[in-house]
């Protein structure tokens, strides 16, 4: 049993990765931590990501820094907690010569650092069954988890291993510096860190409005076993002309005049492909990208079907049969985090471009290093 009277050194707002992360950062720096979640089990975006830890590709600069770090991070923490690391680097396929050229124009950059270009017939291990690839860039630094059990193995550890408290079922009101008001009453602390994931209307809400955050909702699939085994996720052409760290490059340019003529409506619906695999075989494929402040949650079967024929197009074969569907929502604005600090000692922190899971141990470093006024870098 919980006691709510104690004095903690941070309370943390939402158990979520990017909660998680931060709990970890004070952790390890010593302090007496309480994360605070409204459900009872996790149920947000982070259990419903791919559990793609993406490196390659992120935004040039401190998005791709943190998400080097926080790869680190993931390797570090997985055998203790008892993670599985699945899958490992990343196989970026181009299906034309304008992806092609904009792969090329990667590997020319520093944040291609463990990348190689592969022609067709050299990625026989990495892609069963292509249909009509010129090749694609593999890299080793990406990897990935199974969220919906990892990120519950991830907060036992935070409680068996760093003696983090979770109060689960307890909703969150209002936040002052030094205490907290809840559903389960009054909770005090020195610091306080409100990581809310997508809620963005009940904790400082004006924050939200004033960044102009919206939420973005996201279709997912899980396939049954194909029979063969993909060592590293898979993307492709459509991913190119999302991801920051080739999205920007100049040579991105062509590569997405070619995509409107030919795949307009996957861009019109945000469709690309990511393709990983489940330790039974399963493939969780995706996804979709539809902003508003309430998206609705339903799945539509025509936005599934434009996801599935982007597979076909790479793999060359008729998808596995669909096991599962769901939908996903994440907090979405113009830059890669909304990092602010409403109060003296709160931060309200929420990642706005969908890449919580492969960002959130590096940038809750710099955000613990920042709250503690201690140098970047002194929790690595
Ligand atoms: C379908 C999908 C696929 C994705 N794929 C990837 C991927 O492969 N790689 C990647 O890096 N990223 C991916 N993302 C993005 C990533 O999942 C998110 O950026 C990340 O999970 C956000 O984590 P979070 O902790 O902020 O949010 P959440 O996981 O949503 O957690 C927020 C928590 O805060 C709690 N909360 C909110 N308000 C309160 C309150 N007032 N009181 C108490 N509790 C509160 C909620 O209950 C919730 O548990 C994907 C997202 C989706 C939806």
């Amino acid at each position: 049993m919980t006691n709510l009277e104690e004095h903690f050194d941070l309370a943390v707002v939402g158990a979520g990765v990017v909660g998680l992360a931060h709990a970890l950062a004070a952790a390890r720096l010593g302090k007496r931590v309480v994360i605070i979640d409204r459900d009872a089990q996790a149920n947000g975006a982070s259990v419903r990501n791919f559990g793609f830890v993406t490196v390659t590709g992120q935004a040039r600069g401190e998005v791709w820094r943190r998400a080097r770090r926080s790869a680190r991070v993931w390797n570090e923490i997985a055998g203790p907690a008892g993670i599985e690391v699945l899958q490992r680097g990343l196989t970026m396929i181009a299906r034309r010569p304008e992806a092609k050229a904009v792969l090329e124009a990667f590997l020319e950059t520093e944040m291609a650092e463990g990348c190689a270009w592969r022609d067709a017939d050299d990625l026989g291990d990495r892609l069963p069954g292509q249909g009509g690839v010129l090749g694609g860039l593999t890299s080793q630094v990406d990897l990935r988890v199974e969220s919906r059990t990892a990120i519950p193995r991830l907060a036992a550890w935070l409680a068996a291993a760093h003696g983090v408290v979770f109060l689960r079922g307890v909703a969150v009101h209002g936040v002052e510096t030094g205490r907290l008001e809840t559903s389960a009453g009054l909770i005090r602390a020195d610091a306080i860190v409100v990581c809310p994931g997508d809620d963005l209307v009940t904790l400082f809400p004006d924050r939200f409005a004033r960044a102009e955050v919206t939420r973005c909702k996201l279709q997912m699939l899980r396939l049954a076993d194909p029979g063969w085994r993909l060592p590293a996720p898979v993307m492709s052409d459509l991913g190119l002309v999302r991801y920051l760290g080739y999205a920007d490059l100049p040579q991105a340019a062509a590569l997405r005049a070619r995509l409107e003529a030919e795949q307009g409506a996957h861009l019109e619906h945000g469709v690309h492909l990511i393709v990983v695999q489940s330790a039974d075989g399963s493939l969780v494929v995706g996804d979709s990208h539809h902003y508003a402040a309430t998206p609705d949650p339903f799945a539509r079967d025509d936005v599934d079907a434009l996801i599935l024929d982007e597979f076909v197009q790479v793999f060359g074969q008729t998808p596995p049969p669909v096991l599962e569907r769901w939908t996903g929502t994440y907090a979405s604005a113009a830059g890669h985090s909304l990092v602010e600090a409403p109060l003296p000692d709160v931060r309200l922190v929420t990642v706005t471009s969908g890449t919580g899971a492969s960002t959130a141990f590096g940038l809750a470093e710099d955000v613990i290093a920042d709250l503690y006024d201690l140098p970047q870098g002194a929790i690595a």
